[in-house]
């Protein structure tokens, strides 16, 4: 059975409507909390402060801010910086902000042994996971597929993004949505906001506290669907989630989602989902895909060339793997 997102984002979005009815509390400080679909998640902005009509205005240059960088992102988009890519186009000149979020992807690449790739456009157009009709390909379909991914596949001269051949499809959807949620939250901070959060279903960045106390943010339990299985707390960071149960169909008794591992074709098989924590979302986004693909040994071990980024790894098993530098703060549920 296809996971069927449109329907659980329309019951998010009503859940999420009941909750902005509350807008504004508590005497000294109010808060703002409204949502919008973009990238296809909801997002769901929280801001807090002692003037509604500024946090009001603040959320909604976010939301603005989001929708620019998809329509700048976004392979579905005509004209984006990456519908520009698509084959048989084999370079293209792209925005300053486009060309540094891919500069950071392939560093992720290059740190990761290429288990980060956003040369895989083909291979997700090939499973289709995200449609209606998502499909386990053929063998000799998938080699196809990764022609000429890998170490090299993209290359940046400048703001001038090269493909190593006309037939790569680029994709940042490891990445982009992080970045989207950096750029929310550099909004805010401009407008004078102190304290905010900007939650882009699960993946999200907090600015800093909530006043009295830090944010609370729960790690998604990834077999039981709505239930919590740690809690973090923190502020001022980037808390991110990539995992198996988001997006994803089965067959058989296999689950196939939408994380693939670069050196099969097939969804990485070692995690079934990796929380990571950076102090940016862009990077948090990446390095979560890249240690889901690697599994908790390599993948903690990647974390350790990033100064500040620490995870938590759930294995293929259901086993946790903390990074050293959480250990003290997961609180287990
Ligand atoms: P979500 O967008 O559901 O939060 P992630 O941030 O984990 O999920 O990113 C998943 C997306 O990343 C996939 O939909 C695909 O576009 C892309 N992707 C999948 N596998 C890889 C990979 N090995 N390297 C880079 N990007 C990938
Ligand atoms: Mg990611």
């Amino acid at each position: 059975m296809p996971f069927n997102r449109p329907v659980i984002i329309v019951i998010l979005l009503i859940v999420l409507a009941l909750f902005s009815l509350q807008r504004c509390r508590g005497e000294e400080g109010g808060e703002v909390r409204r949502s919008r679909i973009i990238m296809g998640t909801v997002v769901e902005i929280t801001a807090l402060g002692p003037d509604p009509a500024r946090l009001d205005a603040a959320v909604s240059a976010a939301f603005d801010e989001m929708a620019r960088i998809e329509t700048l992102m976004s392979p579905h988009v005509v004209g984006s910086d990456i519908a520009r890519l698509a084959p048989p186009v084999s370079e293209a000149v792209v925005a300053p902000e486009t060309a540094a979020v891919i500069a950071l992807g392939l560093q992720v690449a290059e740190a990761s042994g290429g288990a980060f790739d956003m040369a895989l456009g083909g291979l997700k157009a090939l499973w289709a996971i995200e449609t209606d009709q998502p499909r386990v390909p053929e063998a000799e379909q998938l080699r196809t597929a990764l022609a000429d991914t890998g170490p090299g596949a993209l290359r940046l001269d400048g703001t001038r993004v090269v493909k190593a051949a006309p037939g790569l499809a680029v994709d940042l959807g490891g990445i982009a949505k992080g970045y989207a949620i950096d750029r929310a939250v550099a909004i805010l901070a401009e407008a004078g906001i102190a304290r905010a959060s900007v939650n882009a279903g699960g993946d999200l960045r907090l600015l800093g506290d909530r006043g009295d106390r830090p944010w609370r943010v729960g790690i998604q339990h990834p077999r039981k669907s709505g239930a919590v299985l740690a809690t973090l707390e923190m502020a001022d960071t980037a808390i991110v989630t990539s995992g198996d149960y988001e997006r994803y169909f089965e067959q058989g008794a296999t689950r196939y989602h939408h994380l693939f591992d670069p050196a099969t074709g097939y969804p990485a098989r070692l995690s079934q989902s990796v929380t990571l924590v950076a102090a940016n979302a862009a990077l948090a986004d990446a390095l979560a895909t890249a240690v889901f693909v690697l599994g908790p040994e390599r993948g903690l071990a990647l974390l350790e060339q990033f100064p500040g980024a620490e995870g938590v790894v759930i294995d293929a098993q259901g086993t946790a793997h903390v990074s050293a530098g959480l250990k003290e703060r997961v609180q287990w549920r």
